[in-house]
């Protein structure tokens, strides 16, 4: 589920990176970019660690990077990048903007460009009024995956308490059950057997649901008892396995 939320963040950040965010390269000044390193950019509204970039002029020495007047940094080697977090600064509007000189000592200025600096919480709501609806169907979809074979699918597994067509028997040798044979030689609703606990022969009648039951439970007790294989689990374990060939 964290994977899916990861992806659909990414999914949200693409589409909405450097919406509103950009200033346009003026023809003889200098341009400025917002780019994000980390974190949440949608029209305007950003959060996180971002970069700017000046570029725009081939002849650039030196450019400092202001935000709201006040520099935010000076950078003298292209790429004219400086990076910054916006949790350093009051949530709000603010405006940035890139002051270059030129090698001949002109001056160049970025238009400004306008942010709003939000808090992750709320940068985190947006998000999800987005990305919200996608991740309800996704999570429905997921449950529904589980839960559709569970209840509609039918026979996932073999259980307990269920026996082929020829019923289950309980063992008259040892009080434990198990489903009878389809094919097994039959005399008037009995069944030659043999019981896959202990061993015996025996004719077995299609036994009552609720001697079934009974028995049931005195095998779970018995597999309960030994917690190493030899008898109850083994055991429980042939029964299911005779069980699929009548199926
Ligand atoms: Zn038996």
């Amino acid at each position: 589920m964290r994977r899916c939320l990861r992806f659909f963040v990414a999914i949200v950040a693409l589409g909405f990176s450097v919406v509103g965010a950009e200033a346009q390269t003026p023809s003889s000044g200098l341009g400025l970019r917002i780019s994000k390193i980390f974190g949440f950019d949608l029209a305007g509204r950003i959060q996180g660690a971002f970069r700017l970039t000046a570029s725009g002029h081939d002849d650039l020495e030196r450019v400092r990077f202001v935000i709201d007047g006040d520099t935010l940094g000076e950078v003298t080697a292209p790429p004219f990048s400086l990076s910054f977090d916006t949790t350093s600064y009051a949530l709000g509007r603010h405006v940035l903007a890139a002051i270059g000189t030129t090698s001949s000592g002109r001056s160049l200025e970025s238009p400004p460009v306008t942010v709003e600096f939000v808090s992750s919480d709320s940068a985190f709501g947006s998000m999800m009024q987005i990305i919200g609806p996608v991740l309800v169907i996704a999570l429905g979809v997921s449950v529904l995956t589980i839960v559709v074979p569970l209840i509609g699918g039918g026979r996932v597994a073999h259980r307990p308490g269920e026996y082929g067509i020829a019923g289950g028997a309980v063992c008259p040798k040892c009080d434990l059950p198990f489903s009878r044979h389809f094919i097994a030689p039959s005399f008037l609703g009995y069944r030659l057997e043999r019981c896959p606990h202990c061993g015996k022969w025996s004719l077995a009648a299609r036994a009552k649901a609720q001697d079934l039951v009974a028995a049931e439970a005195s095998l779970q007790a018995q597999a309960d008892a030994t917690p190493a294989p030899p008898n109850g689990e083994d055991s429980m374990r042939r029964m299911i396995d005779e069980s699929r060939f009548e199926e």
